[in-house]
């Protein structure tokens, strides 16, 4: 390796002292791929540049919120609203604007309530759906990733229907136990789940495409039969689209679909790169949420005025003509590149892409659901993604994950990117 690390090895040294495995959120520890994680000193539109100055060509994109890159100024100039109050615990003109915006363009989302993570607004729209049906039983699929709440950690058992048991410590088994798990796109197993459960359930709750064991989409037909599952069983559809919102398109993956859920996760994206998360839905539903209905959600910083003016700059940027067609034509550039590297040099490899965000995966067997994508060669890919970040460029740190393609890159950058990954193909 022939970057210079001595400084971001001494901050990441440090920082094992203080926070647990050096970091906030453990995926960003490198565990996935091995080494010492990036540490990152600024960044500016499709780059970011680390404690020794090395500069990286950036496909994480902070896992996602960044569609228009680093420090866009539009967002950038929007928060310097901070010289008029950081935080205001009261109603401002803001965040009507934001829902405005949201409402506009989402099309099951008749009112909104923003928070400040994907976290809060998934284990509040199950706590609506809850309140709404009086039922207590939810429906997730494995791989699939809501956030960090207790009942949304829970893998598969092995069997179909069998109940879950927790995926992380500290989350009680009895809790688990009201979450139900089935295969991503196994349809089969979630009619099974509403045969033994159906007047229990009362949400299913999914990714519409699946981002977060990879980039999996979903099976023609899926979508429609949870919409159908749900409406015959009185149980609600959440769509968590905190990836897929304004990433897939203005309308998120259900303009897309045209299959409409009852209640719509937001996040990533609809911050600007601030922490918003936003939950919403059909009116009727929302009335739940206090002060109008029983469901109790509230938050200090909820509808944050800088998180506000970073979403509503980003949201109309984003609503310029043009703007998803441009973004396709750099992501289409990107996975042509990436797909002549795999052809030519043999690689047992396939590229999974929906719109501006992908997933390599190190498997020749095609990937639809969450056993599929774990037979990817996670080895493999530490090695490939170590050859890219020596050649500077910054793809996520797990096999599992999806990169993300934003405004900010340039023909330049992705040729550079092909480039590197044909390399770091050929060396393998
Ligand atoms: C990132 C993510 C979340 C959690 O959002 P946080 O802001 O990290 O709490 C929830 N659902 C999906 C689909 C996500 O990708």
């Amino acid at each position: 390796m022939s970057r210079k690390t001595d400084r971001s090895k001494a901050i990441f040294q440090e920082a094992q002292r203080y926070l647990p495995g050096g970091v906030d959120s453990p995926v960003r520890s490198f565990r996935g791929v091995g080494g010492d994680p990036v540490v990152v000193a600024s960044a500016a539109g499709s780059r970011i540049t680390d404690a020794d100055g090395n500069q990286y060509i950036d496909y994480c994109a902070s896992w996602g919120p960044l569609i228009l890159g680093h420090a866009s100024q539009i967002v950038v100039d929007a928060v310097q609203a901070a010289s008029k109050g950081l935080t205001y615990g009261a109603a401002t003109e803001a965040e009507v604007e934001l829902a405005k915006l949201v409402c506009g363009h989402v099309p099951s989302i008749e009112m909104v309530r923003f928070v400040s993570s994907g976290t809060e607004a998934t284990m509040s729209a199950i706590r609506v759906a809850r309140g709404f049906t009086g039922r207590s039983k939810i429906v997730k699929f494995e791989g699939c990733y809501h956030g960090h709440a207790d009942g949304l950690l829970v893998q598969a058992g092995s069997g179909v229907a069998t109940l879950s048991l927790p995926d992380s410590a500290g989350v009680p088994a009895s809790y688990a136990a009201e979450t139900l798990v089935a295969p991503y796109n196994d349809v089969d197993a979630v009619g099974a789940l509403f045969e033994r459960w159906g007047d229990e359930i009362a949400a299913v709750i999914v990714e519409p495409v699946a981002a977060n064991m990879g980039v999996v989409p979903p099976a023609a037909g899926f979508l429609e039969m949870l919409r159908t599952f749900c409406s015959d069983n009185g149980a609600l559809l959440i769509f968590d689209e905190v990836i897929t919102g304004f990433r897939v398109g203005l309308g998120g993956y259900q303009a897309s679909s045209g299959v409409m859920p009852d209640l719509t996760c937001l996040g990533k994206v609809v911050g600007g790169g601030m922490p918003v998360g936003a939950y919403g839905g059909r009116r009727e539903v929302m009335h739940q949420v206090a002060p109008l209905g029983p469901v109790y959600q509230a938050g200090t910083l909820s509808g944050n005025p800088l998180a506000m003016a970073a979403g509503i700059a980003t949201l109309t940027q984003l609503a310029q003509p043009g703007f998803y067609e441009a973004l396709e034509v750099r992501a289409v550039r990107l996975s042509d590149g990436i797909n002549a590297a795999i052809a030519r040099h043999e690689v047992p490899a396939c590229l999974s892409r929906v719109g501006s965000m992908m997933t390599l995966f190190f498997s020749d067997a095609p990937v639809t659901d969450y056993a599929s994508a774990r037979k990817a060669d996670s080895e493999r890919y530490a090695r490939f993604f170590h050859g890219l970040l020596d050649a500077g460029v910054y793809f996520p740190p797990s096999q599992f994950e999806a990169l993300f393609v934003s405004a900010a890159h340039t023909d330049a950058d992705i040729d550079a990117t092909i480039a590197a990954v044909d390399a770091a193909l050929a060396a393998d």
